[in-house]
């Protein structure tokens, strides 16, 4: 085994950065750094035992995430594993549309719907350092990945796992919103690997927004806001009309599509 035998196995499989990820999958595999792992024309029996396990899994489409135990979120590592929806970076602009209607230093309690790994209500923890805040989810494997991650982030004082109760000024939500008919047709790494039931929205991807209206209505304080990732533009129109709120904001992403969409409850 080496390393260029590596990268080539990965460009093989279809891998689009082979050589980045084969020192970074080899280097978690073995602990030596990446120039260490260049200067290396041979390994060990043990330590090729260690690359095959790892690069099988990566050859086989499991994402990177998963087998690293890492994701980058907001420029911060969160640990993910099977079970649990990788953070995208798309995601970020919720932190960014909740920097435009809260203050750094404001004080105020959220309710993060859907937390997943927490990468949403650990960063809002982070990058507002008085508002508190819960994180909800139906899976008891996210909520445990969320719960590690506060503790990693040293926020774990300011957060509540699980519905304890009360309003809140502010509701954000990544919520399951592909439909159901197009699971079947998503890239292999998602589909075969990452939680369905953080991806499957129902028959139009509107599910759990209709769900987060009825939830808003009685939970969210008047003129607290509503921070939304969007899926499609169809979404996104009926989210800028939901009844009992009023558009404040959209932030577009990397592709410029407005994935956040920021609604103020009248
Ligand atoms: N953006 C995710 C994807 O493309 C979907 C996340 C979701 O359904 N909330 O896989």
């Amino acid at each position: 085994m080496t390393v260029s035998g590596v990268i080539s196995r990965l460009e093989g499989a279809g891998i689009v950065n082979p050589k980045q990820e084969a020192l970074w999958l080899m280097s978690h595999a073995i602990g030596a750094t990446h120039t260490q792992l260049l200067a290396r024309d041979s390994f060990t029996d043990d330590e090729a035992g260690k690359i095959e396990a790892v690069i099988s899994r990566r050859v086989s489409g499991e994402p990177l995430q998963y087998i690293l135990g890492v994701a980058d979120f907001y420029g911060r590592d969160f640990a993910v594993g099977p079970g649990v929806l990788i953070p995208r970076h798309d995601t970020e602009t919720l932190i960014d549309g909740v920097k435009k209607v809260f203050a750094h230093d404001e004080a105020f309690r959220f309710l993060d719907w859907g937390t997943g790994s927490g990468c949403l209500a650990v960063t809002i923890l982070l990058e507002f350092p008085n508002a508190s805040g819960a994180a909800v989810d139906v899976s008891g494997e996210a909520l445990s990945y969320a719960r590690e991650n506060a503790e990693r982030w040293g926020v774990v004082d300011r957060a509540e796992f699980g519905d304890n109760g009360g309003e809140f000024a502010l509701i954000v939500s990544n919520p399951p919103y592909i439909p159901s008919c197009e699971i079947a047709g998503l890239q292999r790494e998602i589909r075969d690997f990452e939680p369905t039931l953080a991806l499957d929205g129902g028959h139009d991807g509107m599910r759990y927004y209709r769900e987060l209206q009825g939830l808003a209505m009685m939970r969210l304080k008047r003129g607290g806001y509503l921070v939304l990732e969007a899926g499609d533009l169809g979404q996104v129109r009926e989210l800028c009309g939901m009844e009992g709120f009023t558009l404040a904001g959209k932030i577009l992403d990397g592709g410029n599509f407005p994935r956040c969409i920021i609604m103020r409850r009248n």
